[in-house]
């Protein structure tokens, strides 16, 4: 009865969602921040007859909006339902059957997923001992998902090894840029000059609005048309357009945010540091550290656990030895170094 794959795929496992007063969420990458006022008024006008029709079928004004963010075209922007949906759809428009899906590891967990799902072949380029990535001579496959700041290394990509992965790949390169309001640069600038670069954003990090499921592809014109003609006819609801239309008017909000954010980062950092974690360089709302020798950093995720401080462990090599930590307040994050000075 159910297809063969779908009975072999290992479906995504999404961080846990603990919910009580005790709890201290940091690992899931959500924005500790509430998203603009603005998101409540627009909220507050919605009325019944907007809520018995069905939503505009392209989210027009948002993708009007987002476009006069970046100074692009509206046919250069598709809205979806969380990035991860536009990420999905690029797996159905770009690779022909059984063809091939690249991306480096350790990142998203969500690509082998939705690799599988499309019946294609996974090609894994492993990233060195330090996090960072030489690009092959070559990238020979239909589609590559490059996120930019990576998860969960928290390492940008520097722009020209950027632009050499668009260069050397034979199909479609996904620059995932779901955590870049917290880093230096984008990869923005290259859409001008690659035809075969698309930029995925969401406005479940910086927008502090996960809750919602929006975000958005942008790049040239007969690849972001492809993606029109297989998405879902209303892919995102009217609530979640409203919304994020008032939050994409208001960047100045998100730009605050994002900005205490980078401080209690850096802040967290050393902390981190002077306790003898080996942190990386971020560029995104985590923090990606090594425990100090001789701990076991399962141990330390599982201790922390048990005292309802939720972080996020990924087993196996290479990121055995590390944790990572969402950035929150700095009030959750003196409790976050609490909690972690008891259990070390
Ligand atoms: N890309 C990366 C690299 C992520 O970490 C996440 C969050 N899990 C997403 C995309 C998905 O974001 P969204 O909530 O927009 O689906």
């Amino acid at each position: 009865m159910i297809r063969g794959s779908v009975r072999k795929l290992h479906a995504y496992v999404p961080g846990e969602q603990p919910e009580g007063a005790e709890v201290l969420k940091l690992n899931t990458n959500e924005n500790p921040y509430p998203p603009s006022p603005k998101v409540f008024e627009a909220l507050g006008g919605v009325s019944g007859d907007l809520l018995r029709r069905y939503p505009q079928p392209t989210a027009k004004d948002l993708c009007a909006a987002i476009a006069d963010l970046h100074g692009v075209g509206p046919k250069n922007v598709l809205v979806c339902n969380g990035s991860d949906e536009g990420l999905a759809l690029c797996t159905r428009a770009f690779c022909e059957h059984g063809g091939r899906v690249g991306w480096v590891t350790p990142s998203y967990s969500l690509y082998p997923v939705l690799t599988d799902i499309a019946e294609l072949t996974q090609v894994t380029y492993p990233l060195s001992d330090d996090f960072t990535w030489e690009v092959p001579e070559a990238l020979d496959v239909d589609l590559f998902f490059l996120t930019q700041p990576n998860a969960p290394t928290s390492l940008a990509l520097p722009l020209e090894k950027i632009a050499l992965a668009a260069d050397r790949c034979s199909g479609v390169v996904v620059v995932d840029e779901a955590y870049v309001d917290f880093a230096e640069f984008s990869a923005l600038p290259l859409l001008q000059e690659k035809d075969n670069l698309l930029i995925s954003r969401t406005f479940s990090k910086s927008y502090s609005l996960a809750g919602l499921r929006t975000g958005y592809l942008l790049g040239p014109e007969d690849l972001i048309g492809a993606l029109y003609k297989i998405k879902d006819s209303y892919n995102t609801d009217v609530l979640a357009q409203k919304a994020a239309l008032a939050a994409v008017r208001d960047q100045g909000w998100m730009r605050t945010n994002a900005d205490l954010v980078k401080g209690t980062r850096a802040a967290a950092a050393r902390e981190l540091a002077r306790r003898g974690f080996e942190v990386l360089p971020s560029q995104t709302n985590f923090l990606f550290a090594k425990v100090p020798e001789g701990r076991d950093a399962a141990a330390v995720f599982g201790a922390l656990r048990e005292r309802q401080v939720f972080v996020r462990y990924f087993p196996g090599a290479p990121t055995a030895d590390y944790l990572r930590i969402t950035v929150g307040t700095d009030a959750q994050m003196d409790r976050f170094f609490e909690e972690l000075d008891r259990v070390l």
